[in-house]
């Protein structure tokens, strides 16, 4: 198994705020057996090198071997789909979402059934929130993200200007992205639009790890992909519990709850920022504004679909909370928000 575990390495990852738990996880009730009367034990792995954030990952298995092996399987297919969804870096012999916006304006890409149905996702993303997700929005999110490197980096830290945004944000217009189902390619048809699919790829990628695991016929499994949280028991007994980090990072949980079968994700503002004359600026951006959305500190989605709990924290986090609330109503997700001014407020069936 490829894992890494130095404690420097996550020194490191910490110092550069890429690490992204949002989510604690505890197990709740141990050794359970599943349909038959052998012993199961927990273990647990962690990997450091998918979608540029801290993941882990903790099943009932038989023996520690039986553990690693599905458990190397299980980082295998992330790693695949972290490479598929990389904006950044290309792969030998894969077509990715970097080979998209390479082509922008060029070419149609062929790409996988993984790209193919995660910018489907996307696309249809950006109408269920009325343009709040917008995958297109990568122009304007490219300047955020650099401003944000060279000022972690030490290179300089500085705000862009509404200029600048202004003109990037011409060419974030969703219906450039054009999906042929029938040649499993994908078309941006204008040179300066990007593709960017952060705020749902996680989510995506954890119901795919789901999928995963029910194929392998595991029965209890939590998966923590950077804060997008899938819980698996095939008994439907309430196995794990999971707490709501606190966004000062102290020790002390926002919220606990039980649960079997879920998917919990959370967008917040307190882990991927940087501070320019005493102000933070974090990564998710109101479209509208083109600034980073300041309504909520936190909010998290609980919720069947880890990609719909991943896009509705993004858009719920950038929306004012009554128009959040009519969001996970139309889905009959629950919400949990950290409002601006510290407070905590919850849906009913939270
Ligand atoms: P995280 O990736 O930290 O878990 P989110 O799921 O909320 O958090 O997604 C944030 C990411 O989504 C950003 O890093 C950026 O790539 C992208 N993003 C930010 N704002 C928007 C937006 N309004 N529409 C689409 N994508 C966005
Ligand atoms: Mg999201």
């Amino acid at each position: 198994m490829r894992l890494k575990k130095t404690p420097m390495f996550l020194k490191k990852c910490l110092s550069k705020k890429y690490l992204c738990v949002v989510l604690s996880i505890f197990f709740l009730f141990g050794c359970v057996g599943k349909n038959d009367q052998k012993t199961l034990n927990k273990y647990s792995a962690e990997y450091f090198d998918l979608f540029d954030t801290y993941s882990q990952f903790t099943a009932l298995c038989a023996s520690k071997e039986e553990f690693e092996s599905l458990s190397e399987r299980l980082h295998e297919r992330l790693l695949t789909l972290n490479k598929e969804f990389d904006i950044y870096n290309e792969y030998e012999g894969m077509n990715n979402l970097k080979t998209v916006n390479d082509n922008a304006g060029i070419a149609p890409v062929k790409v996988s059934g993984d790209i193919m149905e995660l910018v489907e996702f996307g696309k249809e993303a950006y109408t269920q929130t009325n343009g709040k997700i917008n995958i297109a929005l990568g122009n304007v999110l490219g300047i955020w993200h650099n401003y944000r490197e060279d000022a972690l980096n030490g290179v300089k830290t500085a705000v862009p200007t509404e200029n600048e945004l202004k003109e990037a944000s011409k060419f974030c217009d969703i219906d450039s992205i054009i999906i042929d189902k029938s040649a499993s390619t994908i078309y941006t048809d204008n040179c300066n639009t990007r593709i960017d699919v952060g705020a749902v790829a996680k989510g995506f990628a954890a119901d795919k790890a789901k999928e995963f695991l029910e194929n392998e016929g595991v029965g209890a499994a939590l998966l923590n992909l950077g804060g997008n949280v899938i819980a698996i028991n095939d008994e439907n007994k309430p196995t794990w519990k999971i707490g709501i980090e606190n966004p000062d990072l102290s020790q002390n949980y926002i919220d606990t709850f039980d649960t079997a079968n879920s998917t919990v994700v959370t967008s917040g503002n307190y882990q991927r920022f940087y501070e320019c004359d005493g102000r933070r600026y974090h990564h998710i951006i109101d479209p509208d504004t083109l600034y980073p959305a300041d309504n909520n500190i936190a909010v998290t989605v609980k919720g069947s679909s880890s990609a719909v709990s991943d896009m509705l924290s993004t858009a719920i986090f950038i929306l004012p909370r009554k128009e959040g609330e009519e969001l996970a109503r139309k889905y009959g997700y629950a919400v949990l928000w950290i409002e601006k001014n510290g407070a905590v407020v919850k849906t009913k069936d939270f």
